[in-house]
């Protein structure tokens, strides 16, 4: 295997692939993203993630360079040469290259591409799965895909140096969804997850997932979790392209910080990357028969697009 480096129209190597100075992603942010899974050398839901970056790239008026059949062509090429059958492709599209200025330069979009082996899963067992609640301060268009990722960054830390697997984002009471994941909750055959409103991203396996659970007869809701209605449930599982389906053990919360889940102050917080003083765990599993069920469909699923057994979209 080796991994896979593109950059405007050429693979390199990963000491030759350097980022201009002046690439409006590397200053800005000012661009969006994609990550497919590859199983058994082929990328996994590639239709469904190239219509988000569709949505994407409108959304914050960059021009998609690349149809859906070259983007295609270009994936399938990055992943031939990586030689894995099982990778994952990360790629961005940005505003392009232009002397630093805010407004929109006349500049081509820039595509770069890297093909990586997977990551696993989080080597936490089960049994050692927890969640950090955090407040959503992010910007209210988080369905777009973008690459300014800074507050999911600073979650995600915060959640891991409390040992907990993922942040889970809370805005005014409610429930939206992971750092870099989708969440869900049960309770007895009933599964909600938030609504693909413009406060979530709305995951691709999130999608697939939906799709799963409704064919087996699990009735879905698309509707908000409270966090006082927490105690309820009997299963939260989180979802990604790289997680596929976890299921998670506990829900935590920093006891001091709870009031910041419903209402935000005025005044903003010193540090944002701060160690939570006083963790309280808030909820624990009682099962993850649901969770387990919809891995083991995502499992047989996957091992039909390996077959090319059947048409997976
Ligand atoms: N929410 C956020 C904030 C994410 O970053 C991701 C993964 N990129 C997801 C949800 C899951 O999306 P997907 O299933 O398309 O990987």
């Amino acid at each position: 295997m080796s991994e896979i480096y593109y950059v405007n129209g050429e693979f390199l190597s990963s000491k030759e692939s350097v980022v201009p100075s002046e690439e409006r992603g590397h200053q800005f942010g000012d661009g969006v993203y994609e990550v497919v899974r590859v199983y058994g050398g082929r990328p996994f839901l590639l239709n469904w993630h190239l219509e988000r970056l569709d949505r994407s790239c409108k959304a914050i008026g960059v021009e998609n360079p690349l149809s859906h059949e070259e983007w295609t062509e270009l994936i399938s090429e990055a992943v031939r040469r990586s030689g894995e059958e099982e990778a994952q492709v990360y790629w961005q599209v940005t505003r392009g290259i232009a002397p630093r200025e805010h407004l929109f330069p006349q500049a081509q979009p820039s595509v770069t591409m890297t093909v990586k082996p997977l990551l696993l899963k989080a080597s936490a067992k089960s049994s050692e799965k927890s969640l950090l609640c955090i407040p959503d301060e992010r910007w209210a268009n988080t369905w777009i895909k973008t690459i300014n990722l800074l507050p999911n960054v600073i979650a995600k830390e915060t959640a891991h140096r409390f040992g907990a697997v993922e942040a889970l984002f809370v805005k005014s009471g409610d429930f939206t969804e992971g750092s870099s994941s989708n969440a869900w909750f049960v309770r007895g055959t009933d599964i909600y997850t938030a609504p693909a409103n413009r406060y979530i991203l709305p995951g691709i396996t999130r999608r697939f997932v939906l799709q799963l659970a409704q064919e087996i007869g699990y009735t879905v809701y698309e509707q908000s979790v409270a966090l006082d209605d927490l105690h309820s449930m009997d299963e939260v599982f989180m979802t990604s392209t790289t997680l596929e389906v976890q299921s998670i053990h506990s829900v935590v919360a920093d006891r001091n910080k709870m009031s910041l889940l419903y209402n935000l102050p005025d005044i903003p917080a010193q540090t944002l990357l701060s160690t939570p003083e006083d963790p309280a765990e808030i909820w624990r599993s009682s099962r993850n028969n649901v969770a387990a069920r919809l891995q083991d469909a995502f499992t047989d699923a996957v091992n039909k697009f390996r077959n090319y057994e059947e048409p997976v979209q």
